[in-house]
């Protein structure tokens, strides 16, 4: 790993050579392909391309067949695409070359680049560039990430809503009507003898409402989106030998070829990702527990609750051959799906709603215990308009509620104008930083040192 402090250098040469710079690097995934595509990006784009290329001039956006060789050789046929600046991706000169996916072509012809003057671009720094270019807002670049990143469809519809602007706009154009208002709160400072208000109380006052409701329902997104993005946390506790660990193998078992491992973040749990029906489910396996002395039986029931607090719902595992007994787990405050297994045996306990019988040894009832489990999200997804999924968004929005609340108060409580301004630039400052319009290189840094070369 990098340090941070590494990317936070990338930008500011970023920044500096963005005017001067050349930057080329190959965007498809390093390995054999059908064909791999070679991105160049910066003023000499175009010029440098057609010194190796077989054709006299490139046309802007049309795909072009052409062969390229280096030192009097061929390398590759290619198709070459020309993007003039500012309309392409970076909004520099741009020129994509589509060669052959062999190993040996993509390097010569990134070599021949190199060697003509383009400098191998820095993780991130096509996207980097077209932030700074002002193609897309620093949300909108997260977003591109993200959507790289997708592996469901409900990632991928996260992420295309984020690139498509989704609530970072409606924060703009609240942003802008804070802007105005801080302005004019601001201009009565310069009038303080006089006693003028320039800024209408009751209007500030609703806009403050207004932003703070909106900033408010993001927050409260925020569960259900970052769930959806990392997958959803779901428990399986119950008491020793109800089933758990044969609950999730079974589970697992079904789906073999979706199942990864991802060690947890602590020694003692282990996370199981398994994808239903499009939505991503990480499930934390508190089913190690019984392999503990029985000494530590209080250190399990411990890690359980744990895992309880940390999940979005909860599969309480019941053995239907004993008598159903309440949990020694508070579950008042989660979701539950209470699983009456081993129904097998041919003994069923009543349990409460709502409730599954499935047998973990046999099968049967895990495609209903599936169904049960989707559709608690389902309904919220499709209920839901737009959906807070980036943590660097959530935390900023946290710092702007705490900034209008202030703000809020401060009206209502008639503190001198000069007061209520510093909150409400305080919250100016956190939204900016959602969008990018306030940003410093170590944001940036941040933000862009994650991204792959290429991009
Ligand atoms: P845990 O302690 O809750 O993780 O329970 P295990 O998954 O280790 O299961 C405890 C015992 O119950 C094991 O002997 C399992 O084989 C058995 N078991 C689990 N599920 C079923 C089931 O659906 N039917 C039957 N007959 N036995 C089961």
């Amino acid at each position: 790993m990098r340090k941070w402090s590494h990317y936070m250098a990338i930008v500011i040469s970023a920044k500096k050579k963005m005017k001067s710079d050349t930057i080329v690097a190959i965007s498809t995934p390093r390995g054999v392909g059908g064909i791999a595509v070679i991105r160049l990006s910066g003023p000499q784009a175009k010029d440098l391309a057609l010194r190796f290329l077989s054709v006299d001039t490139l046309l802007p956006r049309h795909s072009q067949y052409s062969c390229f060789s280096s030192d009097g050789e061929l390398v590759d046929e290619v198709l070459a695409v020309y993007f003039p600046a500012p309309h392409s991706y970076t909004g520099e000169e741009m020129v994509e070359l589509s060669c052959h996916g062999s190993l040996y072509v993509q390097q010569a012809i990134l070599q021949a680049l190199l060697d003509g003057g383009a400098r191998l671009a820095d993780p991130g720094e096509y996207t980097l560039r077209a932030f700074l270019g002002g193609k897309l807002n620093l949300s909108q670049a997260e977003a591109v990430a993200d959507l790289i990143d997708s592996a469901t469809p409900v990632q991928h519809r996260l992420a295309v809503s984020q690139l498509r602007g989704g609530y970072a706009q409606k924060l703009k154009m609240l942003r802008q009507q804070l802007v105005d208002l801080t302005s004019l709160l601001e201009l009565e400072l310069d009038f303080s003898q006089e006693d003028v208000e320039f800024a209408d109380r009751t209007q500030l006052r609703d806009t403050l409402a207004d932003l703070a409701g909106e900033v408010m329902r993001l927050i409260g997104s925020f569960s259900l989106g970052n769930a959806l993005k990392r997958g959803i946390p779901v428990a399986i506790v119950g008491r020793p030998n109800a089933g758990k660990s044969s609950l999730l193998n079974a589970l697992l078992d079904d789906d073999r070829a979706l199942v990864s491992n991802i060690p947890g973040t602590t020694r003692d749990t282990i996370e199981e990702i398994l994808i239903i029906d499009g939505l991503t489910f990480r499930f934390i396996d508190t089913a190690g527990l019984r392999h503990s002395d029985d000494s530590i039986e209080a250190m399990g029931v411990e890690r359980s609750r744990r895992a309880v607090a940390d999940a979005d719902v909860v599969l309480y595992v019941h053995d239907a051959t004993c008598p159903w007994q309440t949990p020694e787990i508070d579950l008042s405050e989660k979701q539950v799906i209470y699983v009456n297994n081993k129904g097998d045996l041919g003994i069923t306990a009543s349990l409460p709603t709502p409730s599954v019988d499935i047998s973990a040894k046999t099968g049967v009832g895990l495609s209903q215990l599936r169904a049960m489990l989707t559709e608690l999200y389902r309904s919220r997804i499709d209920g839901s308009n737009t959906l807070l999924s980036n943590e660097r968004h959530y935390e900023a929005l946290l710092r702007v509620q705490e900034a209008l609340d202030a703000a809020a108060r401060g009206v209502d409580g008639g503190v001198p104008a000069d007061l209520v301004a510093v909150d409400l630039r305080d919250a100016l400052y956190h939204l900016g930083t959602i969008t990018g319009q306030v940003s410093s290189d170590e944001l940036l840094g941040n933000i862009f040192g994650r991204f792959c070369i290429g991009k």
